[in-house]
């Protein structure tokens, strides 16, 4: 590590790499660079550190046990904490068809073992350099509701809705997921961050809010009975 770069400026690495001499070594050769890393050996792990550290790049082994890095990196776009960051994919398995699959499925990069530390190095360096110069939206619409993630803003028509932030986080990620049931554990797990439902009345409680604050609107989020909520776009 190069100890004249602050770790508050330092980016933030993750690798989901279940080898774990491979893991080391891009561990090793990135932290020489002067980026902090952070290592996660199976796919739920590396969704966990994800989610729970919010790294500036992941670098996603494809085979890996239990779920595997396809899996994984459909999970990781689908959540708003992740849905952009950028993703280099790793994989043994020299077939193009793989290279294919991970390119169309949106990953910023892919290296074939064995790669180079050095060519490693250079590809994370060239991703983070490319998402450094795509500002992230900050506005999201779904029919008349729109959402300002800067300002933490939401207005439904011409109207602001008045909402904490987590009433705010809890809607945009319906909203993003319109028309697509939610569960409850994933709403826990995805906008408070619990692992178990045993906290499941703060969520009815924050939904009956969200609800009153939408007024006359307040229909659009629809109970799915024994699976959670779902929003219906506001026309
Ligand atoms: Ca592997």
């Amino acid at each position: 590590m190069d100890e004249n770069i602050p770790e508050r400026i330092m980016q933030k690495i993750l690798i989901v790499e279940d080898e774990p001499d491979i893991a080391e070594l891009v561990s090793f050769n990135l932290q020489r660079a002067g980026f902090s890393t952070i290592t996660a050996h199976d796919g739920i792990a590396g969704l966990d550190r994800a989610w729970s550290e919010e790294p500036d790049l992941i670098i996603l082994d494809l085979m890996l046990p239990g779920k595997d890095g396809f899996a994984v990196f459909k999970e990781l776009r689908r959540d708003s904490r992740t849905s952009r960051t950028p993703v280099i994919m790793l994989t043994a398995r020299a077939q193009t068809e793989d290279r294919i699959k991970g390119l169309e499925a949106g990953a910023d990069d892919y290296l074939t073992k064995p790669f180079s530390p050095k060519e490693l190095l250079l590809r994370t360096q060239s991703v983070l350099r490319r998402s450094a110069d795509t500002p992230s939206p900050t506005r999201y619409a779904c029919g008349k509701l729109t959402f300002d993630k800067n300002s933490l803003k939401c207005f439904l028509g011409k109207e602001r809705v008045d909402l904490t932030s987590i009433e705010f986080k809890l809607l945009l990620y319906l909203a993003e997921r319109s028309g697509t049931p939610q569960s409850r554990g994933d709403l826990l797990r995805h906008v408070w961050g619990y692992s178990e439902d045993i906290y499941s009345r703060t969520l009815d409680t924050h939904m009956k809010r969200v609800r009153k604050k939408l007024g006359d609107d307040a229909g659009i989020v629809e109970t799915v009975r024994g699976v959670g909520y779902c929003l219906r776009p506001p026309s």
